[in-house]
């Protein structure tokens, strides 16, 4: 154990990637929790090779993989027709090209396997119920000032406080993240409760014009989740009440009986509206950086939002390692390397979003350039899933 403490604020699954990352390199870290609890929702998430390989390194991967399902292929279908048009095989010749395995997994299982790992180190203090208010930058150090009126001092400062960080206002200031008027409901039932089991192994995503439906089982295949997703058509005129649950079945009526049916399985209680953000050029100010959907809030469309959140933890710590006492040095040598690497995502993301939701001619376009796909080359996602440096450089 070495140095002052690092603060993090944020205990979301980027938050206590790097917290676990910077412990085993030795450093002390306190992590500043808002939330009264440290927890996750109950949905599930999917997990490419690319953060597998970052898990394992975290020391965590072995833990996580009784509550992990490893689905045999992604399959992309068309929603209008239930027609299977592409799929990647998630077999031997995918893991012997990325080293890992595909896998999905409940967020509380994944957050509650990073948790326990952090609970395990001496090096980390878990915070709970002190949200970030402010901070200041000072020559050797950051004060933070939390939303129960304590200050916490520590040696820097990791903005890991998700899509509405307030790290990210006084670090860059660039005001609200980007409305992408898409809306997102989802469900976790028992496995037993769905009809078409046709594809039980596999994660599969039907596209459709303006919407999309995912489904993969967690859990062993106990459960099922279920995402469903609309580009609000009504967002888009400037419409009452857009994404609501009325306009859902009024966009998924269009589809198959057998995806439109799928619908039973999400829940109506609540969505999520969609957000990102244009690529940063910065995202450190002195002794003071950002990580995950604070430094590059993503939309869902490549599932790899908290994948980068954790390379982002494993590359932060590998950085501060380096540079020793200079937390500025370290940042800038971070940010150096992450900003692509996550612009890409962000940008490819919007990308894969257009692709999933075209209608008309488009459609058909799409339809035919993915049916001659090869199931064995996944060469859109390849340089995403080769992942980072394996060996410890990066
Ligand atoms: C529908 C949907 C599906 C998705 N699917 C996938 C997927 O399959 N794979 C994938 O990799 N990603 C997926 N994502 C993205 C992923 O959920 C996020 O990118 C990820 O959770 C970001 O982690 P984070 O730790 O940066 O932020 P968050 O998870 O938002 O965590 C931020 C933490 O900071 C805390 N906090 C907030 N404000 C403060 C404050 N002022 N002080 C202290 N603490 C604070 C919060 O309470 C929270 O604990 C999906 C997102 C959505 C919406």
């Amino acid at each position: 154990m070495s140095g002052r403490e690092i603060l993090v604020a944020g205990g979301g699954i980027g938050g206590l990637a790097a917290a676990l990352a910077l412990a085993r390199k030795g450093r002390r870290v306190r992590v500043l929790e808002k939330a009264a609890e440290f927890g996750e929702i109950g949905y599930g998430i999917q997990m490419g090779p690319n953060v597998a390989r970052m898990l394992e390194r975290l020391g965590v991967l072995e833990s996580l993989e009784p509550a992990s399902v490893f689905p045999e292929a992604l399959i992309f279908a068309d929603a209008l027709t239930n027609e299977e048009i592409s799929r990647i095989s998630l077999g031997k010749a995918f893991v012997a090209r990325y080293k890992f395995r595909y896998f999905v997994i409940h967020r509380r299982d994944l957050h509650g396997g990073l948790l326990a790992a952090c609970k395990e180190c001496e090096e980390i203090v878990l915070a709970p119920s002190h949200g970030l208010k402010t901070f200041r930058n000072e020559n050797d150090a950051v004060v933070v000032t939390c939303d129960n009126g304590v200050e916490v001092e520590g040696a820097a400062l990791i903005g890991a406080d998700g899509l509405w960080s307030p790290t990210r206002q006084a670090v860059i200031g660039d005001g609200l993240p980007r409305v992408a008027g898409h809306y997102v409901y989802r469900g976790v039932v028992p496995d037993e409760q769905i009809v078409d089991r046709s594809r039980a192994g596999a994660m599969t995503i039907w596209g459709g014009p303006d919407l999309h439906m995912v489904q993969y089982r967690l859990q062993g295949g106990a459960v099922m989740n279920n995402v469903a997703t609309i580009c609000s058509r009504r967002f888009r005129r400037g419409g009452q009440n857009p994404g609501a649950a009325d306009e859902l079945e009024e966009i998924f009526a269009q589809t198959h009986p057998n995806v439109r049916d799928n619908l039973r399985y999400v829940s109506r209680e609540r969505n999520w509206v969609l957000h990102d953000r244009d690529p940063a050029t910065n995202w450190t100010s002195g002794r003071v950086t950002l990580l995950g959907d604070a430094a590059h809030p993503t939309l869902q469309y490549l599932a790899q939002g908290a994948q980068m959140a954790i390379e982002d933890g494993v590359v932060l710590a590998e950085k501060v390692a380096a540079a020793g006492e200079d937390y500025n040095r370290a940042f800038l040598a971070y940010q150096r390397e992450r900003m692509n690497r996550t612009a890409r995502v962000v940008l490819s993301s919007r990308f894969f979003g257009e692709y999933i939701h075209v209608a008309g001619g488009a459609r058909e376009l799409r339809n035919e350039l993915a049916r001659a796909r090869d199931p064995e080359n996944p060469w859109e996602v390849d340089w995403l899933y080769k992942g980072i440096e394996p060996d410890g450089r990066l």
